[in-house]
């Protein structure tokens, strides 16, 4: 059996690129974007009641990397990128069938010409395409005695150091966006660098709304080097 689905709605996200976007929602809570609903789910009917739910999930399609394919081993960057798992013991991008599976936070519906959600902390490329949405159910889902294989605890954190030029930036950036300076510190102290890359001179760059980020990393610190119009 094959089955064909189609988006019921497109997510609006400050994440422009692959780079830098959190490897799972919650990592960076101040991330807000929206989900707008397509015709014809974008009626006040198909979200009736969801408001009363405080978090969501999302199912989506990795249409970035959709047609890259997969292998029956991955490299979760959790273990150092050497060591191999399972895709299935993974949540690796690349997958059989390219979906993925997001828990986040509902801020409020906004129900006007259509429906628009309003999300915070989610892990997901501006244009993604959404298949599902789901309200979470605590008493069923929330298992925190669960085992968690190579994942055993949230993932180490870099510090934040901003440069002077980075902070004339902000001051300029931050009226627009005023959640700004938090999102990027949320985002750097996840270290996106790819594992194998230890490069203290190598600057970095993520695309946040509009704005490239420029960063450097060495011993465990981050520093903010400037925010430019990208
Ligand atoms: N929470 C989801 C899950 O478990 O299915 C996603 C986990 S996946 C490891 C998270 C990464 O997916 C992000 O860091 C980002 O690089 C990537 N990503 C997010 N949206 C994407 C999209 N539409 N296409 C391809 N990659 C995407």
């Amino acid at each position: 059996m094959n089955f064909s689905f189609a988006p019921i709605g497109v997510i609006h996200s400050p994440y422009k690129e692959k780079f830098g976007i959190p490897r799972q929602p919650s990592l960076a809570p101040s991330a807000r974007m929206k989900l707008e609903l397509l015709p014809p789910y974008n009626h006040a009917d198909t979200v009736r009641g969801l408001a009363a739910f405080s978090h969501l999930w999302i199912q989506f399609v990795f249409h970035e990397t959709a047609s890259r394919g997969w292998r029956p081993l991955v490299r979760p960057p959790r273990l150092g990128g050497n060591d191999k798992v399972g895709v299935f013991a993974s949540r690796a991008t690349h997958r059989p069938n390219p979906l993925g599976l997001s828990l986040v936070e509902l801020i409020g519906i906004d129900i006007g010409s259509g429906v628009i959600l309003e999300l915070a902390g989610a892990d997901l490329l501006d244009g993604t395409p959404v298949l599902d949405i789901k309200p979470y159910i605590p008493f069923i889902e929330s298992r925190p005695d669960a085992r968690a294989g190579f994942v055993d605890g949230p993932p180490p954190r870099l510090s934040i150091v901003w440069s002077e030029q980075a902070r004339t930036d902000l001051a300029i950036w931050d009226s627009r966006h005023p959640q700004l300076a938090v999102l990027v510190e949320e985002v750097l102290a996840q270290d996106p660098r790819p594992a194998y890359q230890n490069d203290p001179e190598r600057i970095y760059g993520v695309r946040l709304y509009l704005l490239n980020v420029r960063f450097r990393i060495h011993d465990n610190i981050a520093t903010v080097l400037e925010i430019s119009a990208s």
